[in-house]
């Protein structure tokens, strides 16, 4: 069997970091993990890596990408121009990108032509991370979404049983619901409140009774807090929680992600993305940091959502995300613990996201520490998905 040993090396396991310890993989799976000074024996006769000086992590979960969307300035315009066969090859291209910046795992949470490519990548077929793909993005008769081929118009509850029954059939693995209205769909205020309490009651308990999580995409503090007294699992953007909201998420274990990306990505190129998003995102901008203060001191758990593919947003930009989500005042630890353990149990996948044994072989390793110093995260020298090298 194929077998590596990473000798004296900071391993953060998910959780925490601890020095001077050894990583046996063999095959896709960690088959053990503990002090360096008492590696085992099959230790000495696999292939060897050296640690020294150098950390290894889970590999990284981005839990909000729409793989079929490149990043360009015109969203509408890209979106016009898809189908299913051209999503799955735009995807097929963007996937790779997140193995290169150590994203070994990615949620689709809206696609075309993904389901199919997220089935490829499983069988070896193309490379690419994990893809826990959503198919088509569940919202309301005109709502955020509806004019691109990645939105499902739907409207009462019977109706939303149905389309997580049919999407859940086509092959999605998780669910999303559009709660309000967003940023990127003209004619609709980033935060209307869209589904009613009813129908996103009707979402969360179809979906979970199939094992499916439900991520919300949720601007405006109605449509967050429906969205949450409902069940979702996860509030996406997020950028209006109240302190009352954020108390309740984390008495709830709700994740946030809070996608700074997909608003960077925005004002950062006024001029180019069109006038409607730019306008929303900058009155959205003062909402979005008080909401990731108050809920970080409410101490709601976060995961790593880029929302990759909006404008200027690039697919493998799990890294930047961790690092504005620093900067806006998350501890370097708590944003790694984002992107692993929380992502892990975020998208119901037991054996990512951590470093133990039997845990599946999704690792990076690093020349410096992320845990002390987030800006490490800029260059993985190298990346394995299920034991093999992806890169470096
Ligand atoms: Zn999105």
């Amino acid at each position: 069997m194929r077998a590596f040993y990473v000798s004296d090396v900071a391993v953060f396991d998910g959780a925490r970091v601890r020095r001077r310890r050894g990583v046996l993989v063999e095959g896709d799976r960690i088959a053990w993990e503990g002090p360096h000074a008492r590696a085992p024996r099959e230790a000495a006769a696999a292939r060897a890596v050296d640690g020294h000086g150098r950390t290894l992590t889970p590999g990284l979960i981005d839990c909000h990408v729409h793989l079929c969307f490149a990043g360009e300035a015109d969203f509408a315009g890209e979106a016009a121009a898809l189908t299913p066969a051209f999503g799955a090859i735009k995807g097929t291209v963007n996937a790779r990108k997140h193995l290169e910046h150590g994203v070994t795992t990615v949620r689709d949470l809206g696609g075309v032509g993904i389901l199919d490519l997220a089935g490829a990548i499983e069988e070896g077929r193309v490379p690419g991370p994990r893809v826990v793909a959503a198919g088509r993005a569940l919202t309301i008769t005109g709502g955020h979404g509806h004019n691109i081929g990645i939105g499902r118009e739907v409207d009462g509850a019977d109706a939303i049983r149905t389309a997580v029954r049919e999407e859940i059939r086509a092959g999605a693995r998780a669910i999303k619901v559009v709660a309000t209205g967003g940023v990127l769909t003209p004619g609709i205020d980033a935060t209307f409140t869209a589904f009613t309490p009813e129908e996103l009651g009707a979402a969360v308990d179809e979906a979970h009774a199939w094992g499916r999580g439900v991520a919300a995409h949720a601007i405006g503090a109605e449509g967050i807090l429906q969205a949450v007294l409902a069940g979702v699992d996860s509030i996406e953007h997020g950028m209006q929680t109240t302190t009352a909201i954020a108390r309740e998420m984390a008495a709830r274990g709700t994740f946030r992600g809070p996608t700074l990306s997909a608003m960077i990505g925005i004002v950062e190129h006024q001029g180019s993305v069109p006038a409607y998003a730019v306008e929303k995102a900058l009155s959205l901008t003062d909402d979005a940091r008080a909401s990731h203060t108050r809920a970080l001191r409410a101490g709601v758990r976060h995961v790593c959502s880029t929302d990759a593919g909006t404008p200027y947003n690039p697919h493998g930009n799990g890294p930047n995300e961790l690092i504005a989500m620093v900067e806006w005042g998350m501890s370097p630890l708590e944003a790694m613990v984002s992107a692993t353990a929380n992502g892990a149990e975020l998208l119901r996948v037991p054996d990512i996201g951590r470093v133990a044994p039997g845990a599946s072989a999704d690792l990076v390793l690093y020349d410096a520490d992320p845990t002390e110093d987030i800006e490490a995260l800029r260059s993985p020298s190298i990346v394995w998905k299920a034991g093999s090298r992806v890169r470096g």
